[in-house]
C-alpha cells in the first residue's frame, strides 16, 4: 500500500481560521502545473510502490479544469503503478460544484469527493470567510450524488467562539438528512498567524469554554453512533466500509509521496517535506525546496503512539517491542495508570483509547511519549 497526495496550494479567497499553506495569486497556476509535472516525473524513478490512494488536497483543487486533471493523471499512470481499486480522492469546495465540473471530475477518474462544508448556518459561513451559502453546499451534495459519486464525504467545523451546542446540533440534524458516507468534524483551533488567532489575541473572539467543547464533542459522538457512522479516528467518521483509506494510510504508518509546496512525504523510515514556499517550488530546484528528517528508534515509537492513539485501531505494542525492548517497557509502565482510570485498554496487545477519552487523548500521548 502506498498513497500520492498532491498539494494544490491555491485559493481564491482565505477563510479565517486556515493556516494550510495556500496563496490567492492565481496568475502562478500554470507555472506550477509545470513544476508539479516536473516534480512527478521526478520522483517516479524514486517511488516504485503501487499506488493505492490518491488524494488532490489544498488549498482548493476544484479550482483546477478537469483538463489539467487530464494532463495530471495521463502523466501518473505513464509514471507510477496504479492499484486496480485505487481510492482518488478530490477536495472542493461547495460553490466550484457545477453539475458539469461533477461529471468532469467524474470522467477524469475520482471516485471519492471530499466537501468543505463547514457549516450550514450562514453567520457561520460569513464569519469563518467561507465562499459558500447554505443553500450551495446542500445543492453540492445532492448533486456530487445525483451526478454518480457513491463516496461523499463533509467536513464540519465546530467549537466557533459565536455559536453554541444547539446550532451544532442543527448542522448535524442537517448531516442526517444527506447522501454522505463520511464526515470529518473538526473542533476549531486558533492557529497561530491565522486572522483568527489575531481577533483572539485582541479579545474579539474567546475560546470556548472545555464543558462547552465536551458537550458539542458528546453530541457529534451520540449523532454518529445514533446514525450508523463509525468513530475510526478523533475527528473521522464514516458508514461501514467508507474509512477514508488515504487518511488511514497515514495513520498505519504506510508510504506515501507529497508533491507541491508545503506537502510531506513518508518511506524508508524517514520524513521529507517540501518548503511551504510557491516562489521556490516554481524554480524546481529539489536541492532547495525540500527537506528531510531520518526518524531514530525513539521518532518512531512515538509516532507509533501518535498515530495510533488517535484511531480505533490503536498503538501496535508488538511493534514497538520489536523496535526497542526497553522503551516498549516504559510505554507499558507509563499506560498503567490510564489503564486504570479507563481511558486506556488493552486489546489483543494493542493499546487502545475509548472515544470518550479521545477527547483528552493529546495529554494521554505526552504522557506516554520515550
Ligand atoms: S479553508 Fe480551504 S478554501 Fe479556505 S483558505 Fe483554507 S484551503 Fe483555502
Amino acid at each position: 500500500m502506498a498513497g500520492i497526495y498532491i498539494h494544490i496550494p491555491f485559493c481564491f479567497s482565505r477563510c479565517g481560521y486556515c493556516d494550510f499553506y495556500k496563496t490567492t495569486k492565481l496568475d502562478k497556476l500554470e507555472p506550477f502545473l509545470v513544476a508539479l509535472k516536473s516534480e512527478i516525473k521526478h520522483y517516479s524513478l524514486l517511488f516504485q510502490e503501487k499506488i493505492t490512494t490518491l488524494y488532490f488536497g489544498g488549498g482548493t483543487p476544484s479550482l483546477l479544469k478537469s483538463s489539467h486533471f487530464d494532463e495530471i493523471f495521463s502523466l501518473l499512470r505513464d509514471s507510477y503503478i496504479f492499484s486496480e481499486n485505487i481510492e482518488i480522492t478530490i477536495e472542493c469546495n461547495p460553490d466550484d460544484l457545477t453539475k458539469d465540473y461533477i461529471d468532469k471530475l467524474l470522467e477524469s477518474g475520482f471516485n471519492r469527493i471530499s466537501i468543505g462544508i463547514q457549516s450550514f448556518h450562514e453567520k457561520d459561513l460569513q464569519e469563518m470567510g467561507r465562499r459558500h451559502s447554505s443553500a450551495q453546499a446542500l445543492q453540492a451534495i445532492k448533486d456530487a450524488y445525483s451526478g454518480g459519486f457513491r463516496n461523499i464525504g463533509m467536513d464540519l467545523i465546530y467549537g466557533l467562539p459565536w455559536s453554541n451546542t444547539a446550532a451544532f446540533g442543527e448542522n448535524l440534524e442537517i448531516v442526517k438528512t444527506l447522501p454522505i458516507n463520511h464526515l470529518s468534524a473538526y473542533h476549531l483551533t486558533f492557529e497561530e498567524g491565522t486572522p483568527f488567532d489575531r481577533l483572539l489575541k485582541r479579545g474579539v473572539y474567546r475560546e470556548i469554554t472545555d464543558s462547552e467543547s465536551l458537550n458539542q464533542y458528546e453530541l457529534l459522538r451520540e449523532f454518529a453512533a445514533k446514525e450508523g457512522f463509525e468513530h475510526y479516528e478523533v475527528s473521522n467518521f464514516c458508514k461501514p466500509g467508507f474509512r477514508s483509506r488515504h487518511n488511514s494510510s497515514y495513520w498505519d504508518g504506510s508510504p506515501y509521496i507529497g508533491f507541491g509546496p508545503g506537502s510531506h512525504s513518508y518511506y524508508s523510515s524517514y520524513r521529507q517535506w517540501n518548503k511551504a514556499d510557491l516562489n521556490l517550488y516554481l524554480k524546481s530546484d529539489r536541492e532547495k525546496i525540500v527537506e528531510k528528517e531520518v526518524l531514530d528508534i525513539s521518532d518512531r515509537v512515538n509516532e507509533l503512539i501518535m498515530l495510533g492513539l488517535r484511531t480505533a485501531g490503536g498503538v501496535n505494542l508488538e511493534a514497538i517491542e520489536a523496535l526497542d525492548k526497553q522503551m516498549y517497557s516504559k510505554v507499558v509502565a507509563a499506560s498503567k495508570k490510564w489503564l486504570q482510570a479507563g481511558n486506556l485498554y488493552n486489546e489483543n496487545k494493542f493499546l487502545k483509547c475509548n472515544a470518550k477519552s479521545w477527547f483528552v487523548v493529546d495529554g494521554i500521548i505526552k504522557d506516554l511519549f520515550v
